[in-house]
């Protein structure tokens, strides 16, 4: 899986009580967090707005 807002890796953060319903991941670059059950404008970059996507030299810049 990778981060919706910047394509870089993302890491597992929590999982469901009830295993396999759902994961928490967040972004190693950008620290940006989601669940996988949240709607394709917040888990996917092809529908994640373009307005708060970020290229890895903007996340580089911010550091
Ligand atoms: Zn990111």
């Amino acid at each position: 899986m990778s981060c919706p807002r910047c394509t870089a890796a993302a890491e597992q953060l929590a999982s469901s009580p009830v295993p396999g319903v759902w994961e928490i991941l967040r972004c190693v670059e950008c620290l940006y967090m989601w669940r996988t059950t949240e709607p394709a404008r917040r888990t996917t970059r092809d529908a994640y707005p373009e307005a708060f996507s970020l290229t890895r030299s903007q996340t580089d810049s911010a550091k």
